[in-house]
Formats: structure tokens, sequence, C-alpha cells
């Protein structure tokens, strides 16, 4: 069962937008790890954290891999999912000034 929210938290606030990609690590020894789901506009920050969780050795090393959430478990042939962004009419997020996570 996946969350059906995004799993990035900023500024003591969940974001509310629905989960886009799984995000996962292969690590170097061929296991995967699950660390949590993403919208398509925190995938960014969230690679910049695991690298950093990565660095910190709290978590596995390897190659960060981000996995559509709606290619798991359909048959659908998606499109590259850059171009399915559809997150505008949420409105209300905004990003909270770095230092204050
Ligand atoms: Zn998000």
């Amino acid at each position: 069962m996946l969350p059906n929210r995004c799993s990035i938290k900023q500024g003591g606030r969940q974001c509310p937008n629905p989960p886009e990609f799984i995000i996962s690590i292969t690590s170097d020894d061929g296991g995967e790890y699950m660390l949590g789901v993403t919208c398509s506009r925190h995938r960014r920050d969230v690679r910049e954290e695991v690298q950093r969780l990565q660095d910190g050795g709290k978590v596995a090393r390897g190659t960060i891999g981000f996995t559509s959430v709606k290619s798991v478990g359909t048959d659908c042939i998606r499109a590259d999912p850059d171009e399915l962004v559809q997150i505008d009419g949420q409105g209300g997020w905004e990003r909270a000034p770095d230092g204050q996570r």
C-alpha cells in the first residue's frame, strides 16, 4: 500500500500533493530499498535529501531511482511523466525557507 500523499515535509507542513513517484535506492550490492513517495514538484528536493542521507550513512548507498506511481499495478503505457504535470491547480503550497525543516 502506498501513502496517498507526497512524503515531503517542509517547515512542519506535509506536502498536500498526491504522490507521483516512488523513491527507491538500488544499492551497490544489488538490494533495492523503497524510501517513500514524492510528487513531481519535490522530486529534485528528494534527490538532494537522499544524497545527504547517503553521505551521512543513514540510508544505503546506491542509485536513487524514481518510478512513476501510475506505472505500478496498471497496464497503462504512459508518456514521460515530466509531460504530465498537473499540480498547478492544487495551489496553497509554498516551500518553506531552507533551515526551517
Ligand atoms: Zn511534494
